[in-house]
């Protein structure tokens, strides 16, 4: 394959990558979008909506939406306007000279498949889990990693948490809204988070805290149905009846990429100038997940998609 070159190169394709898609198509920039490797659960096209089912707090369907099916909308409508996609995982970039350069599935190659005057990251960030059999065919089906999305649907029952962070105090605090109880279940006997939100949680009449516990595996056939349990002192197994289980151990950016290259946070997200997703280097914006470990919507990722584009659009005028 030779080297191609495109105005603009969106890399990932979540509601970060695909709005800026939109936008940067409807200034006629004519983006490529590297949408990711459909066999990867990180990287994979339409980012973590695809791992969910209904969709209810995005904006515009009042009825609610299957996620898979929005993204579907996100990437018909950049088409529309002239985006192009190409479902394939980037390997390597080099953002350290104009125009920047791109690999695709093998860095070894002497010559990269793209360059493009400005590159757009979308790459997002994954809920880490627990790695146990049917994980990926429960998810959406009992299993969940986003109470804000998800505990609507659990109105009235018994639900568990797993994790002791802050992230796993916040979703709990949360799910007791809806849920008759909620378990939170830690695996050392004590909490990571901090100290205020362990009060918060230790006078949540809702919230029970199930110490020196591991979820072993998940229990139903396409629906969960409860989890198997291990105490971490005793040995001691049980198995627990909920109809839902919320995994909060924490979130992991995917920016293997560029750790040579780009600025990270302590935390590995990407750092972006304030108020603006320009990077350090000139020419590349981040938008979306990768940069944000604070509100994590898919709201809030088309929204700083839309800036990215803007970003760029702007900047490479100033080009000319
Ligand atoms: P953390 O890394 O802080 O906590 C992860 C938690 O999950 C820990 O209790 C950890 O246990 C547990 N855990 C990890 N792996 C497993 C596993 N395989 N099985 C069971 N439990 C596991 O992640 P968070 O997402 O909670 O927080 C990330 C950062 O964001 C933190 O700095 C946090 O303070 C911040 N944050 C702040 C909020 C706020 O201020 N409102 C809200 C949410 C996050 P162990 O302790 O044993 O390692």
């Amino acid at each position: 394959m030779s080297t191609a070159h495109h105005e603009v190169i969106i890399i990932g394709s979540g509601p970060a990558g695909l709005t800026a898609a939109i936008y940067a198509a409807r200034a006629q920039l004519a983006p490529l979008v590297i949408e990711g490797e459909p066999s990867s659960t990180s990287d994979q096209p339409g980012g973590q909506l695809m791992l969910t089912t209904d969709v209810e707090n995005y904006p515009g369907f009042p009825e609610g939406i299957m996620g898979p099916e929005l993204m579907d909308h996100f990437r018909s409508q950049a088409q529309r306007f002239g985006a192009t996609s190409l479902v394939r995982k980037v390997a390597k970039v080099d953002f350290s000279a104009q125009p920047h350069r791109i690999w695709i599935d093998d860095d070894n190659k002497p010559e990269p498949d793209f360059t493009a005057t400005a590159v757009i990251i979308a790459t997002g960030a994954q809920s880490l889990m627990l790695g146990l059999p049917n994980e990926a065919e429960l998810i959406g089906h009992g299993l969940s990693t986003c109470a804000t999305c998800d505990g609507f649907f659990f109105r009235d029952q018994e639900i568990a948490v797993v994790g002791g962070g802050d992230s796993a105090l916040e979703e709990a605090m949360f799910l007791t809204r809806f849920a008759s109880k909620v378990k939170l279940l830690v695996r050392r006997d004590e909490l990571r988070a901090s100290k205020i939100m362990q009060e918060r949680a230790f006078a949540n009449d809702k919230i029970e805290i199930v110490w020196n516990t591991v979820v072993t595996g998940y229990l139903g056939d396409g629906k969960l149905t409860g989890v198997s349990t291990s105490n971490t002192i005793t040995g001691e197994t049980a198995e627990l009846a909920l109809s839902g289980l919320f995994i909060a151990i924490g979130h992991k950016p995917s920016t293997s990429l560029f750790t040579d290259q780009l600025e990270l946070k302590p935390n590995g997200y990407l750092v972006t100038e304030p108020d603006s997703t320009r990077t350090a280097i000139a020419g590349v914006f981040a938008c979306g997940d990768v940069v944000d470990d604070y509100y994590r919507q898919a709201i809030t990722a088309a929204g700083s998609g839309c800036q990215a584009a803007i970003d760029a659009e702007r900047w490479l005028e100033s080009l000319d």
